[in-house]
């Protein structure tokens, strides 16, 4: 390795703990305008398409909370990564792949189906676990995207709460990519709404202890609007390069 490769590798070092400690700071910032506790709010290091030496690096800054967005990437990351390491699956989930992270992640963010959340308890009851899940909520009702519209929302966490082996513990969205993200303040609003109305309606073995939203772009007015998880990926480890 030459002298200036090593110094690259070294300087995209500094740069992923300073980007980590960045996005940590305006957290506190976002919390603190909004009269929030930061301890209530969990970074999720979005590190889907970043080699393993990159999440090794958020590791040793700190980072234990880690967003995947595809089953083949968290089996492979979580063989060679630390163990005391939390793996999200953020992504669109299919039935016949949940058998190999159940028992390996700490939270599905992605459940937007019975069918999704009865092989999730099937699979959860074969390894002995039970699965926390949040309901994914497509609140701008954008085509393109997974999840419910707000009117499914109800009827679906009632029938998932009576699943022995899965945990409903709040809801999660990915709101549209914006220029300006106070075009998102009313979609974040809109899901800490539903949120508070579900938790008036005290579903047995629910809680809405968890809402996942906001992104590199608008995680700051998601926290201002209640985010309890921000799922944070460029601002942390780069642009992504799908071309590889
Ligand atoms: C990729 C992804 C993120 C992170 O996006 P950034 O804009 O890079 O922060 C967050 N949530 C989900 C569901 C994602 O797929």
């Amino acid at each position: 390795m030459s002298k200036n490769q090593i110094l690259s590798i070294k300087e995209e070092d500094t740069m992923l703990s300073e980007n980590l400690r960045d996005v940590e700071k305006k957290i506190e910032g976002a919390c603190i305008r909004s009269g929030r506790n930061p301890k209530e709010v969990t970074l999720i290091a979005v590190s889907k398409t970043k080699p393993v030496e990159m999440l090794q690096e958020a590791y040793d800054a700190g980072a234990r909370e880690f967003g995947e967005n595809k089953v083949q990437e968290i089996t492979a990351k979580y063989d060679q990564l630390p163990q005391d390491i939390h793996w999200h699956m953020i992504g669109h989930l299919q039935r016949n792949k949940v058998k190999y992270i159940v028992d390996k992640v700490k939270m599905i963010h992605s459940v937007d189906s019975l069918r999704l959340a009865e092989t999730i308890d099937k699979e959860a009851q074969k390894k002995n676990v039970v699965v926390p899940v949040l309901i994914e909520v497509n609140v701008a009702e954008e085509d393109s995207k997974f999840g419910l519209s707000l009117e499914e929302v109800v009827s679906l966490i009632e029938a998932v709460s009576k699943l022995p082996n899965v945990r409903v513990q709040g809801l999660m969205t990915v709101a549209p990519f914006v220029e300006n993200p106070e075009e998102n303040r009313e979609i974040f609003r809109s899901l800490k709404k539903l949120s508070v109305d579900i938790t008036a309606k005290n579903i047995n073995n629910v809680t809405m202890s968890v809402l996942s939203m906001g992104m590199t772009n608008d995680y700051e007015v998601a926290i201002e609007e209640g985010a309890t998880m921000v799922r944070v990926g460029t601002g942390i480890f780069g642009a992504r390069d799908y071309s590889r």
